[in-house]
């Protein structure tokens, strides 16, 4: 499946929204566990524990805590997925021949750009890896040829 920069930020988007309205739940599960555990003494019911007093402050100092690292948790998410938006949207360039690496193949420049608009970073295609090292080989050869 080819997915062109613009696909790429749309499904990041909804991979963040994914992922931040799931932290969003995890969290509201937690402030929702603190006060039922402090309106309803939860320890006392399931596991027979001593009775605790209500103490409804506590639970509000909890729960703000746990919403403000929330708060620093879903800021670093958005900031994460950011980033991956940003270096999805660049592209793999072998630096010798200019193909295009895009899904596990080597497109030529040209047919890439035929289909989309990108930025771009450098890489070596296998063929030149290749060539480039033959190339060095060649040359260590001459050089033993000289010296003998
Ligand atoms: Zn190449």
């Amino acid at each position: 499946m080819r997915l062109s920069p613009s696909d790429v930020r749309s499904t990041s988007a909804r991979a963040l929204r994914h992922v931040a309205l799931t932290e969003m739940i995890g969290f509201g599960v937690i402030v929702a566990v603190i006060w039922l555990d402090e309106l309803f003494d939860l320890p006392h019911r399931l596991f027979g524990a001593p009775v605790s007093p209500t103490r409804l402050t506590e639970a509000a100092m909890e729960s703000l805590g746990v919403v403000l690292l929330a708060a620093i948790v879903l800021l670093s998410t958005r900031r994460l997925i950011a980033r991956v938006v940003y270096l999805e949207s660049y592209i793999t360039l072998c630096a010798w021949c200019r193909r295009v690496h895009r899904d596990e193949q080597w497109l030529s420049i040209e047919a890439y750009f035929a289909r989309h608009q990108a930025r771009t970073s450098h890489g070596i295609c296998p063929d030149c890896e290749a060539k480039a090292l033959g190339d060095v080989h060649d040359a260590g050869r001459g050089v033993e040829r000289a010296r003998s």
